[in-house]
């Protein structure tokens, strides 16, 4: 029967990560697959993290299964950081689950639940990951404009055009903050806009949000959130603390979903645990408790809080140094955009041609859609990627 199978298409990035693994040049420089890296070129256990594994290690006493919704403690804790008090929280239910894509994955399997019919709006372009998800369960994508390739800003008006097609029974997909792969965002004006048009066509929104604290930092990032979810009668919001935390491997995330009355709230958690119980039946624990203990513990939270904007103001940094040292070499201001861009991904806006370009000959390694990971740089390789594309005529 295996022999039936056919090759599945490769993952861009994977791939990338083989090639770049295997590039023999001493220079090299990554900026593919989507993790932080500190100055050494290394994604580090963040301190805070290291003492919450240890403090569990002493002090865990049964590793029984947890609830089918993971620990209620993670979900109120992350409720609370993202959240704050925007929404009522009896109006919240809410599962763990592995990694901010089972979020995502649950998230568009409830939507199927509860509208079979439903098309689920993406930006184009979005993590690609949304697309095949979307793809492997059947549901129906429709693409709304949203990065200008001149201006490398936000296509506000080509995105509000798109979104005008929206109906009552559709979803609309929207990054929380650090939009991936582009880095360009909606400012607080426009997301008031979007709120306007979801409350007008009665669709429903759902948040993708997995770079809360890599952007303008952790309030902040959570702001558009906030305003959503104050703002419309539904909302699904899947999380991920993947990036924030450092946690990538431990596949941390949340699914909360609000209903418009508390009423219903019992309801949707049911079907929450559901999905969990048909997928994976309980979800992971040990990154949803590492984090638990993170955001209980003020001083570990303080810690976190501080290494986490370490991380955030670094990527700041080479963003800005990339930016002026573009405009040095090139004399012109049409790279700004770079400083513009927040969170840990910029799309520089060329062809696949080009990026193969500086890949053979520069050993410099970004996805075929230009999209480049911010953190992948330190001082030194901001002038040799300034040089590289300036020379390749980008
Ligand atoms: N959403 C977006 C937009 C992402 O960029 C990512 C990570 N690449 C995720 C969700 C999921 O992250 P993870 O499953 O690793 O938590």
């Amino acid at each position: 029967m295996l022999t039936n199978l056919k090759e599945q298409p490769k993952d861009k990035i994977l791939g990338l990560m083989a090639l770049y693994r295997e590039d023999p040049r001493a220079t090299k420089i990554d900026l593919g697959v989507g993790v932080y890296k500190d100055a050494t070129g290394v994604t580090p256990v963040m301190r805070a993290v290291k003492a919450a594994e240890r403090r569990i290690v002493e002090e865990q006493t049964s590793k029984a299964y947890t609830g089918l919704a993971g620990d209620a403690g993670y979900s109120t804790a992350m409720r609370d950081l993202l959240l704050a008090d925007s929404v009522d929280p009896a109006r919240i239910a809410a599962v763990a689950t592995p990694g901010g894509t089972g979020a995502v994955r649950q998230a568009f399997e409830l939507v199927k639940q509860a509208n079979p019919n439903a098309r689920v709006f993406v930006s184009n372009p979005t993590w690609p990951n949304h697309v095949s998800i979307l793809g492997y369960l059947g549901i129906e994508v429709v693409k709304y404009r949203y990065f200008d390739t001149e201006t490398r800003a936000v296509d506000f008006d080509g995105m509000m055009e798109d979104l005008g097609d929206i109906t009552s029974g559709d979803v609309v997909l929207l990054h929380g903050c650090c939009h991936n792969p582009t880095g360009a965002n909606l400012n607080l004006t426009q997301w008031q806009s979007v709120i306007d048009l979801i409350n007008d066509k009665g669709c429903l929104p759902i948040i993708d949000i997995a770079y809360q604290g890599f952007g303008d930092g952790l309030e902040e990032d959570a702001a558009a959130t906030r305003l959503v979810a104050s703002s419309v009668p539904e909302l699904l919001i899947a999380a991920s603390c993947s990036k924030n935390f450092g946690i990538y491997r431990e596949r941390t995330g949340l699914l909360m979903a609000i209903s418009e009355k508390a009423e219903s709230t019992a309801v949707t958690q049911g079907n929450l645990n559901h999905l969990n119980r048909q997928n994976f039946s309980f979800p992971p624990d040990h990154g949803a408790r590492v984090v638990t203990t993170i955001l209980n513990d003020p001083e570990l939270k303080a810690d976190w809080m501080a290494e986490l904007e370490e991380m955030r103001t670094g990527m700041l940094a080479l963003r800005q140094q990339l930016a002026d040292e573009l405009q040095r070499l090139s004399g012109s201001d049409r790279f700004g955009f770079i400083a513009e861009h927040r969170g840990m991904f910029s799309q520089i806006g060329t062809t696949p041609d080009l990026v193969e370009k500086l890949r053979a000959d520069n050993a410099i390694y970004m996805v075929g859609d230009s999209r480049m990971n911010i953190a992948g740089l330190n001082a030194q390789s901001v002038s040799v990627l300034a040089k590289a594309i300036v020379d390749a005529g980008i």
